[in-house]
């Protein structure tokens, strides 16, 4: 049995997220790659309006990394009370990125 997937399922984000009772529309607008550079970071989640925000210049496996990163700040933000340390989340988001590249996963624009 191989451990080794070949194929690569890419999974199209652009209509969005359930988390929970909200749903969270998500953003890779070129108008979301200027906000991003500015506050120098790949990703964002805003909370209160529901909106999960990708840079889209990232390369594939960034890009996909930084989604699962903002998934886990929104199900952390409603399921978890925000008790989960943003050090954390990086560790999950990192773990959850290998498992899903290993299943061939990879969330894309
Ligand atoms: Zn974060």
């Amino acid at each position: 049995m191989s451990d080794v997937v070949n194929h690569l399922i890419q999974v199209d984000i652009s209509p969005g997220i359930q988390v929970g009772g909200f749903h969270y529309a998500v953003d890779t607008s070129k108008e979301a790659h200027k906000r991003l550079r500015a506050s120098n970071v790949h990703g964002q989640c805003d909370f209160f309006n529901q909106i999960i925000s990708v840079d889209h210049d990232l390369n594939d496996v960034e890009f996909s990394s930084t989604f699962i990163h903002e998934v886990i700040e929104a199900v952390n933000y409603h399921y978890c009370a925000d008790n989960i340390a943003h050090d954390q989340i990086s560790q999950l988001e990192f773990g959850l990125h290998q498992v899903c590249e290993s299943l061939g996963v990879r969330f894309g624009k």
